[in-house]
């Protein structure tokens, strides 16, 4: 019995990371810096741990605030039929057309990150360097989920569709069992985006696009395979955890052609893309001399607290996955 109930908790405990995983978020904001201009690389690249550590704050921040659940996803689907011509990109329009209440129950991915754009790029104007990182880290964050198909679909978890923790094993799993040893994240340059918000809700739509294909192809390959075959049994950081096998992930990412490993590059592109516009748009100020700013001990304060948010393991608002 107890036995059981260790293995049930670890089996939680491991559901329980949203949005890419922390690995996911961490990588994605990692490997942005390499993107950067040599005038942005200056200050990024030693900051480099600093952005990808705290690429996770967001969802740590789901623990203490009830109003940070919904700027992870958009459940578009609840708005008609791809493409989703019926809702108004524009904020106050789709306010006027839904309100705010059910724009917020559905979630404002695509709408939070353009307030986070213009928020960098008012810290780039004031060259506060806290400032920079900490809303550089937490783009990314948003970013990243926007990419993730399953953040666009009120099937999250295939929960309506007896898939329960596909959420995590598209975002989590499969990328951390591949992305270190097949994967490449060598991508070019990041590029100026002339419209941040035609840019994240193409994005977007093409999340929504994929969501299907996610939850097919995971119901066509369970067919497939065997309840102990799709499932194993693996040692995680000491504790016993259920998992989707090996075999099953490989499986599963052969079968979508490359998409998580697409969808994270393109995050990847994404987020360093936003880094740049925000900085031009600031009219590109000097980075070189920020980097002996330091952490105000009201920053320290401010991270432990989402720390042991965090650690209380319980959501304020909706979960991305529901505990099973
Ligand atoms: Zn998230």
């Amino acid at each position: 019995m107890k036995k059981a109930l260790i293995l049930l908790t670890s089996v939680f405990l491991y559901q329980a990371c949203y949005c890419w995983g922390f690995y996911g978020h961490k990588k994605i904001n990692h490997y942005s810096v390499f993107l950067l201009p040599p005038q942005m690389m200056v200050f990024y690249k030693p900051n480099i741990d600093f952005i990808s550590e705290h690429a996770v704050d967001p969802d740590m921040r789901r623990y203490a605030i009830p109003e940070e659940g919904p700027r992870h996803y958009i459940d578009i689907d609840r708005y008609g039929s791809f493409p989703y011509d019926s809702l108004p990109k524009n904020w106050n329009d789709a306010v006027a057309k839904y309100s705010e209440d059910t724009l917020m129950k559905h979630g404002i991915v695509p709408w939070w990150v353009q307030i986070m754009q213009r928020r960098l790029t008012e810290a780039f104007k004031e060259k506060n360097a806290v400032k920079i990182l900490k809303l550089s880290a937490e783009i990314g964050h948003y970013l990243g989920d926007a990419h993730v198909p399953l953040h666009a679909s009120s099937n999250h978890n295939g929960q309506h569709t007896g898939q329960h923790g596909i959420h995590g094993f598209w975002e989590s799993r499969v990328p951390e069992l591949l992305a270190e040893k097949e994967w490449d994240f060598f991508i070019g340059k990041a590029a100026y985006i002339k419209s941040p918000a035609g840019f994240i809700w193409d994005r977007v739509l093409e999340s929504a696009a994929a969501s299907d294909t996610v939850l097919k192809y995971e119901k066509e390959l369970t067919k497939e395979f065997s309840a102990d075959q799709k499932f194993s049994f693996e040692d995680r950081n000491g504790k016993i955890t259920r998992q989707y096998s090996s075999a099953f992930c490989k499986a599963y990412n052969e079968k979508l052609k490359g998409m998580i490993e697409r969808r994270m590059r393109q995050s990847i592109y994404a987020v360093a893309s936003f880094w740049y516009t925000a900085w031009v748009d600031a009219g590109q100020p000097e980075l070189s001399k920020l980097n002996n700013q330091a952490i105000t001990p009201e920053d320290q304060k401010e991270f432990e607290k989402l720390q042991q948010a965090w650690r209380s393991n319980s959501i304020k608002g909706r979960e991305h996955t529901p505990s099973p």
